[in-house]
């Protein structure tokens, strides 16, 4: 069966490789669709080295060969959560799966759903419910999940002018999502294409982060107060900065983009306004009936994915990823059927 191997900068490759077999406690899902993420473009493709594990952590599939000690059966539709966990620890037993120490990551620890099939523990399969489709599945997992967890991390009152900054996918699902909870939404980037995007997902307002109007836009709109929250979700060092400076005092920032090194001045940026910073990581495993739910009731959020591709088409579809010009990317790896 065939899977994606990251096998150099940048490079990807389609490999043959033995079916997955089923075990006491993992099933082997047939995937449907997987997803490209910008982590994956961070993490992954960057390395000189071949990297020994499948990408791909937001897929969605069938199960194909149930676990033996599973509660998934051959022929369910199911979405995979990535976080493969103890599931008995406090956190996991919370939810909080990211927060467990025995957390690995499909994907980046073994391998991930840019595949055919995928050996996966049962304890990570979620149905699927027969009306929510692959595709929205993919979302759920994360480019929508994370923004949801992300929003309630933010503690948004109706009525604040909400920020997003950054508008992949996460981005243009954090406007869908901040609308729901009423704020007025501002979308901050220097793309274009996105800012348009953003008009369509909802936002109230875009700001080209290119401009050097940026600030003075930013101030009449909030009537010289700064915005009430940022969900910034480029994890652009500059994007941060101006977060911090563009928040009201005791503004509330919900950093969800990766930035590996950051200065940051901690009187002028943090102290001087009372800012809170707060991290926000995936969702918790007992938000996701919510996160379906606000899925099935907005079914615009599909828009966000722009393009697909088969598996032979693995690099092109990785270049067009990196190139930025389209939002979500998808894997469809069920053909001819
Ligand atoms: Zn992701
Ligand atoms: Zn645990």
């Amino acid at each position: 069966v065939k899977a994606i191997k990251v096998v150099g900068k940048g490079r990807v490759e389609v490999i043959d490789v033995a079916m997955p077999v089923a075990s006491a406690f993992n099933a082997v899902v047939q995937v449907v669709s997987s997803g490209i993420c910008g982590t994956d473009l961070e993490l992954l493709l960057p390395s000189e080295q071949p990297l020994p594990v499948t990408p791909g952590h937001e897929m969605t599939g069938i199960v194909h060969e149930a676990a033996a000690n599973g509660r998934f059966k051959r022929g369910d539709r199911v979405f995979i959560n990535c976080h493969s966990t103890c599931g008995i620890c406090p956190h996991c037993r919370n939810g909080d799966l990211v927060f467990c120490r025995d957390l690995r990551v499909a994907g980046f620890d073994f391998d991930g759903g840019d595949a055919e099939y995928i050996e996966i523990p049962d304890s990570s399969l979620r149905l699927l419910p027969q009306d929510i489709s692959f595709d929205l599945g993919v979302l759920i997992g994360d480019a929508l999940g994370t923004p949801f967890h992300a929003l309630k991390r933010a503690h948004v009152e109706k009525g604040e002018i909400v920020a997003v900054s950054g508008l992949g996918p996460l981005g243009q699902m954090a406007i869908a999502c901040a609308k729901s909870l009423g704020a007025r939404v501002v979308a901050v980037d220097m793309n274009r294409s996105r800012l348009d995007a953003a008009r369509r997902m909802g936002a109230d307002y875009t700001i080209d982060a290119g401009s050097p109007a940026m600030q003075e836009s930013i101030l009449s709109l909030t009537e010289g107060k700064g915005f009430d929250k940022v969900i910034e979700c480029s994890g652009r060092e500059v994007a941060i900065m101006n977060a911090l400076k563009n928040l009201k005092p005791r503004g509330r920032l919900v950093q969800v983009g990766v930035c590996p090194a950051l200065r940051l001045d901690t009187f002028e940026q943090l102290i001087k306004k009372e800012i809170e910073i707060v991290g926000s990581r995936n969702f918790n495993d007992r938000e996701l009936p919510e996160v379906i739910g606000y899925a099935r009731r907005t079914p615009g959020v599909l828009d966000v994915v722009t393009r697909r591709f088969r598996i032979e088409e693995a690099q092109a579809a990785f270049d067009a990823a990196k190139q930025g010009t389209e939002l979500k990317i998808v894997f469809d790896l069920r053909q001819g059927e």
